[in-house]
């Protein structure tokens, strides 16, 4: 058999081929629309790949990128790898000294960002001293240009020749590094390769996950700089697929008028941006249109949104993964054997669990000894992956990320039930342990955020003087609700064992990380001695 390298230039070139009218369509942060299809998509890649061989970028080269999901940042996913260069997304909502760090821990001398991001870039400057050129991902007016001191995208890629043979290389090279968010210490840079994100692709796309035809039409909610948004550019391109790219605008109005005039059949993101969503929907009587599926990820579902897209006619799946792993690990697409289980069960695994497995990520849970545990549904322990799109070690480590079989610990508790799907119960940090016993944040922040006028509700674990460790539950409210102390714990009770019922209940705004996840750290400094006072029982 031919031995041909799986590479990223290969999904350009298939996609330029096979549907080439396939329309591409992207808001810009000012608001407006571009339009174009995937054949003047490749041309304008190939400028871009000309347009950074002139600049002196090469083989190996870090490139960044600080931007939304815009054509613009699509472009380079694909001209940077295309070259054998490396694109950095950098991550706008980091801190300044994370994103600094994350630059300087790249190497990156060139730097693209998109305009509304220039104040940002202009405050940083100083600090990014390797830094040799920085190109806003403007229109050609000239005016974004004039302010960063450099010519603008537009006007480099004008002059750019769109004739290129894509090189040819190892397919182990590396094409992307993305970094995790950083909620413990340092974001940590992991490295894609042309070979992982290729492979990632063909399985995303496959019917036991991702599912799609050449008739869906995707909007990616999930930010491109963020794990490459799940990947979903090159799923989209094997699969002809239209793409409708959101820029920063998550807003539920926004996204309500890209699916209507788009005809939207796929989206995916974080929870976050669908409770925003169904707020719009709730405000202004609007459906859901052409939307037939949506993908929820990055933290736990909660089973009432679930219910809520299913009236509107809206499959709801969840996703489960990370940066480390390309981030794809496992997606819950039902099975004959859960579906003859009757439609109650399937509905309930399908939205309370993660998924199962999927082809190329080998998973398992284990005890504390390191003893894989049963699929009972019953046993929680530390989830375990292996696999061609799962790190090897962190970018610029010495050591190796893996135990000593090349299984690497996701740092995720969770359950595998008879059907072969697993149910995250916690993250290992994010962990209770009340008098030796293990309390489930996950499970009491679903019930919660069930109950009437929640918007958002967060379990921590805080200091106790008795127990160690109690849970304490933080609780948003949609604007003008009102949810008492008793109305919560009254509607939680009967859900779940009397001793994991919060000891506290706090009514708050939630702060989010910045990959829009509930900031649980910040939630565990902030109420940290909330309990110390509480009577010990002696
Ligand atoms: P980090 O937040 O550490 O930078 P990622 O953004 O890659 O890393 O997030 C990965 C983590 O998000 C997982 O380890 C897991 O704890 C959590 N996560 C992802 N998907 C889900 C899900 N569907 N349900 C619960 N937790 C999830």
């Amino acid at each position: 058999m031919q031995t041909s390298p799986l590479m990223i230039s290969g999904i350009l070139r298939h996609a330029e081929v096979a549907h080439p009218d396939r329309e591409i369509i992207s808001r810009l942060t000012d608001g407006s629309i571009w339009r174009y299809d995937y054949a003047a998509f490749a041309e304008r890649v190939r400028r871009c790949a000309n347009m950074l061989r002139t600049m002196g970028v090469g083989p190996g080269d870090r490139v960044t990128s600080l931007a939304w999901n815009t054509h613009h940042h699509m472009e380079l996913f694909f001209a940077v790898p295309g070259i054998g260069a490396v694109l950095h997304t950098a991550n706008p909502r980091l801190s300044d000294d994370q994103i600094v760090y994350t630059i300087a821990h790249a190497a990156s001398r060139v730097f693209f960002y998109d305009p509304n991001l220039a104040p940002l870039v202009e405050r940083l400057r100083p600090r990014l001293e390797e830094v040799r050129a920085f190109i806003p991902l403007d229109a050609d007016d000239g005016k974004d240009a004039a302010r960063s001191r450099a010519a603008a995208y537009e006007q480099l890629l004008a002059a750019a020749s769109p004739q290129l043979d894509w090189p040819q290389f190892d397919e182990n090279e590396a094409a992307f590094l993305c970094y995790t968010s950083g909620t413990t210490g340092n974001p940590k840079g992991v490295l894609y390769s042309h070979r992982s994100v290729v492979l990632h692709a063909i399985t995303a796309g496959l019917s036991s996950a991702l599912g799609f035809s050449a008739f869906d039409c995707i909007m990616p909610c999930q930010s491109l700089y963020h794990a490459t948004a799940w990947g979903l550019p090159f799923v989209a391109a094997i699969n002809g697929c239209k793409i409708a790219l959101p820029a920063d605008r998550f807003d539920g109005a926004s996204l309500q008028q890209l699916i209507q005039d788009e005809g939207v059949t796929f989206s995916g993101g974080v929870p976050t941006i669908w409770t925003m969503y169904l707020d719009h929907l709730q405000r202004t009587g609007e459906t859901t249109g052409s939307l037939r599926q949506i993908v929820i990820g990055g933290s736990a579902v909660p089973r009432a949104m679930a219910e809520t897209f299913q009236n509107y006619g809206v499959q709801v799946r969840q996703i489960w993964g990370m940066t480390e792993m390309s981030p794809l690990g496992v997606l819950s697409t039902p099975t004959p054997k859960l579906a003859e289980a009757g439609s109650d069960i399937c509905d309930d695994v399908i939205w309370t669990r993660q998924g199962r497995r999927q082809f190329g990520v080998e998973l398992k849970i284990v005890d504390d000894k390191g003893l894989e545990l049963p699929s009972d549904g019953q046993s929680p322990g530390s989830v375990m992956v292996r696999g061609p799109w799962i790190i090897e070690r962190y970018y610029r480590s010495e050591a190796s990320a893996l135990d000593a079989d090349g299984w690497f610990d996701t740092g995720d508790i969770a359950t595998i039930d008879q059907y072969g799907f697993m149910r995250i119960t916690d993250r290992s940090k994010d962990v209770i342990k009340s008098g030796g016993e293990w309390v489930s944040s996950i499970d009491v922040e679903n019930v919660a955020v069930a109950c009437s006028g929640v918007r958002f509700a967060a379990v921590v674990g805080v200091y106790h003087p008795k127990w160690e460790e109690r849970p304490i539950l933080i609780v948003e409210t949609h604007d003008g609700a009102t949810v008492t102390i008793e109305a919560m714990l009254a509607h939680l009770q009967p859900h779940m064992p009397r001793w994991w019922l919060p000891d506290a209940v706090i009514f708050e705004n939630i702060p989010m990380t910045a990959t829009g996840k509930i900031d649980k750290k910040t939630l565990r400094e902030r109420h940290a001695r909330c309990l110390a006072q509480e009577d010990t029982g002696a």
